[in-house]
């Protein structure tokens, strides 16, 4: 009987396994941004109310019921974890899910995964999306992502996902259900959609990728990197496609975000160095607004 018991519980702390220990959940109105981010370790997001996330540096066991994920650069720390994505949902019996990747590397991905696959001998099923800067995605009726134009050393996109609502449009707010019920019927367009920017992702970039994209300013919460405190010993190399500390401080002004998330901070930086450094360049975003992860 004790041992039943022993072996019930096994089985249900391992249906219960989940690695929410490891990352951050973070709330913003009515989404929650769940994720972790260190240079050169590992990045992944997701939001879990719009059912997708942002890139496959990790992949907490919990995480494989999001279906769509977008990736924002194919450099190890942010796609490690895609065939142990890929597997574990073909394994839990889940339908494929899409990814979305720079075009420029669509081929290589496929190779990657075609690799596994031939590890493995078993298929890994996904559907690869190629995308670039400018292009619209229509996700569901309330949410649509855009493509943003990043710069990083090797290709790159940010995302931004837009909650969408249809809004009368003013000449036809004076009629009744039922003239507004025939215009329908009729074919008329009698609405127009509004968009709300909820969450921007970065990706890695320099502070080019956030200028040139100005609604990711405007996002309710901004998933952004600040990978160096300060330009490196080395010299400026390593701050190519990156940003620090100082292009938030020349920036603290354009940021509208209820949520600023500042993450991809290189493990070069001790945590206390990095919490001091904010507090004496940065007092006037410390206002709640920003989660450093
Ligand atoms: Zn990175
Ligand atoms: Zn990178």
């Amino acid at each position: 009987m004790a041992q039943n018991k022993k072996n019930k519980q096994e089985s249900n702390d391992s249906l219960d396994y989940n690695e929410s220990s490891t990352y951050r959940k973070i709330k913003c109105d009515t989404f929650t941004i769940e994720g972790f981010s260190r240079a050169p370790v590992m990045t992944f997001w997701r939001i879990p109310e719009f059912k997708l996330g942002f890139d496959l540096g990790w992949q907490p066991w919990e995480f494989m019921g999001s279906p769509k994920w977008f990736i924002s650069h194919c450099h190890m720390d942010h796609v490690l974890a895609l065939p142990a994505y890929l597997a574990r949902r073909r394994m839990m019996l889940m339908d494929p899910p899409t990814l979305y990747v720079p075009e420029q590397k669509v081929g290589d991905l496929r190779q990657f995964i075609a690799a596994f696959c031939k590890l493995e001998q078993s298929a890994l099923p996904c559907d690869i999306i190629g995308v670039r800067p400018g292009d619209e995605l229509d996700l569901s009726r309330e949410l649509v992502a855009t493509v943003h134009k990043t710069y990083h050393t090797v290709p790159s996109v940010g995302y931004i996902v837009w909650e969408r609502r249809k809004k009368l449009k003013p000449e036809y707010l004076e009629l009744t259900g039922e003239q507004i019920r025939d215009l329908n019927l009729a074919g008329v367009e009698i609405s127009y959609e509004i968009r709300f920017p909820r969450v921007a992702f970065l990706g890695d970039s320099s502070a080019r990728g956030l200028d040139e994209n100005p609604d990711m300013y405007r996002a309710d919460a901004l998933i952004t990197e600040m990978t160096h405190l300060r330009v490196p010993a080395n010299g400026g190399a390593q701050l190519k496609g990156h940003m620090q500390l100082d292009d938030y401080v020349a920036r603290q002004d354009k940021f509208q975000n209820k949520k600023i998330i500042l993450s991809h901070v290189s493990i070069r930086y001790p945590q206390n160095d990095i919490e001091r450094q904010l507090k004496i360049k940065l007092p006037g975003l410390l206002d709640g607004r920003i989660e450093l992860v």
